[in-house]
């Protein structure tokens, strides 16, 4: 079944216009123990997870230490850890646009320095021909396609709490082999 992650929009008629008075739903809400973790804050907490262990990875394939990696794109050494001035290690994607197909993609996403992820926009062209010198044209292009095609679900707080604990479970273990 396709999805389309709109929302249903309701049937003419159906919905009161909010007044002012407090519902009884509102009440609820206050009494509640917990609130419903969000997609936004899921995805976040998720993605800070999958770029630490990419940063790792590569600073350890790349240097053999956990503290500096060589940038993708640049072939410079940087700090993993930020600072405030001068670059430093992000996890950046070959290709643009963090749709929900490629966000998590391990091989599209690589050590990156932050000159080469933001002040110059990922170097999309040089990051491609970095990607098909390693992987070839064919598997660039159906990555490309892939990209490009409409998630098949969007995206639910617990797909990502998976992801982040997957993420955080392979960065320990990593560090504990470094
Ligand atoms: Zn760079």
């Amino acid at each position: 079944m396709k999805r389309s992650g709109i929302a249903k929009k309701p049937q003419n008629g159906t919905v009161k216009p909010r007044t002012g008075a407090k519902t009884g739903r509102d009440k609820a809400k206050k009494g509640k123990p917990r609130k419903p973790v969000s997609v936004t804050a899921s995805k976040k907490k998720a993605w800070k997870a999958f770029a630490d262990y990419i940063k790792t990875r590569d600073a350890l394939k790349t240097t053999g230490t956990l503290t500096h990696c060589v940038c993708v794109t640049c072939g410079g050494t940087f700090p993993v850890a930020y600072q405030k001035q001068g670059a430093y290690i992000q996890a950046g994607h070959a290709i643009d646009g963090r749709g929900k197909n490629i966000l998590f993609d391990e091989d599209l996403v690589n050590g990156q320095c932050s000159a080469c992820n933001c002040v110059f926009n990922g170097r999309l062209p040089e990051y491609a021909g970095i990607m098909i010198k390693k992987h070839g044209q064919e598997w660039w292009d159906e990555k490309c396609r892939f990209a490009r095609k409409p998630a098949a679900q969007s995206w639910k707080a617990f797909m990502l709490m998976e992801i982040e604990s997957e993420y955080a479970a392979r960065l320990a273990d990593l560090k504990g082999k470094a």
